[in-house]
């Protein structure tokens, strides 16, 4: 009976090391194995707009870092939450990831009442992106030439004026609207799937202005299709788009935004494929021909320790504090 009861601690501690031995083994196995198959980033946004092409370009170099295909999934609709919500609610096995933004990962739990997803607890920051300023947009053949000549028509004739945005929620929406209380102004809103679809009707005339990411912007603009009349940046930006003050010189002191953009996880995805990717995108960005390149889209780059995974988690948590108040006092609601 001893004896029995000796051998079988004996073996059940056996049995528990051997427990143990497996459970390193398996996750040292998915070190190594991951990626095995290529990985999907879910932009939720239609193609061609300012999310996709920054995404895809980011997909592109750390793809060959770590050795794998990013393949994008375009899954747009209600200004990014539908994509939010798919992502939020994929399996998190390091093979499917969100590409967020200020909207949908930091502003829409202040403007959707029902949202299928919490940008803080569904998700782990995988790491940021660099920010991307924005531009006031008109046709060519726009009357407006400057931000205080549209403001001072759109005072005039309260609705008139109307902006085309990529959703509700969506950046191009939120600073139309942020743009609309500081000026004090009343302005119509159409919403599309995206930033591209709403670029089209622009450079066609059919809607009279957009704030636009200046990465997608800028090459409608060096094309001769729409003309920049503000920027959203403090300071001017001479090499991108010359002539052009920023709202926060004169028609709006002060004024200042930028999109920001970040990688998610589902919530529990392995630490080591977060570093892993995390490592890749720094990797990525010694390549200074590549930042160089960014930087003359009129991309803002970051301090390094900006880009890590847990700062992203601050600051996602921050960004949805921030906007319960900036959305409440610039009466930004669902429309
Ligand atoms: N990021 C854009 C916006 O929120 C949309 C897009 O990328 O298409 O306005």
């Amino acid at each position: 009976m001893k004896i029995a009861k000796a051998w079988g601690r004996t073996a059940a501690l056996a049995a528990a090391a051997a427990t143990v031995l497996l459970g390193a083994a398996a996750t040292t196995a998915h070190a190594q194995a991951w990626p095995n198959k290529p990985v999907t980033w879910i932009v939720p946004f239609a193609a061609g707009g300012p999310t996709d092409a920054m995404a895809r370009d980011i997909a592109d170099k750390v793809g060959r870092q770590i050795g794998q295909a990013i393949v994008i999934e375009n899954a747009a609709g209600a200004g990014g939450t539908i994509g939010a919500g798919k992502a939020a609610k994929a399996t998190p096995d390091g093979y499917t990831f969100l590409v967020g933004h200020m909207g949908y990962m930091g502003a829409a739990p202040s403007l959707y009442k029902k949202l299928s997803y919490d940008p803080v607890k569904d998700f782990d920051g995988v790491f940021r992106f660099p920010d991307t300023p924005l531009v006031l947009l008109v046709p060519k053949s726009s009357p407006y030439k400057t931000a205080d000549a549209l403001i001072a028509a759109a005072k005039a004739s309260p609705g008139k004026i109307n902006f085309g945005n990529a959703g509700v929620g969506s950046t191009s929406h939120l600073i139309a609207a942020l743009f609309e209380s500081r000026a004090g102004i009343q302005v119509t809103s159409i919403s599309y799937k995206g930033a591209a679809p709403a670029m089209n009707d622009l450079v066609g005339g059919q809607v009279d202005a957009m704030f636009d990411q200046s990465n997608t912007a800028l090459p409608q603009v060096q094309g001769g299709r729409i003309s920049p009349i503000a920027l959203t940046s403090l300071t001017p930006m001479p090499q991108q788009y010359p002539g052009v003050a920023p709202l926060a010189d004169k028609a709006l002191p002060g004024f200042e935004a930028a999109t920001w953009y970040g990688l998610y996880a589902p919530k529990g995805v392995p630490k080591d494929v977060v570093a892993k990717l995390h490592q890749a995108y720094l990797k990525a960005l010694a390549d200074k021909d590549w930042t160089a390149r960014m930087a003359s889209q009129g991309i803002h780059l970051l301090p390094e320790a900006q880009y890590a995974p847990d700062a992203l988690a601050r600051h996602t948590a921050a960004e949805v504090a921030k906007w319960r108040k900036v959305a409440a006092d610039a009466k930004i609601q669902i429309d």
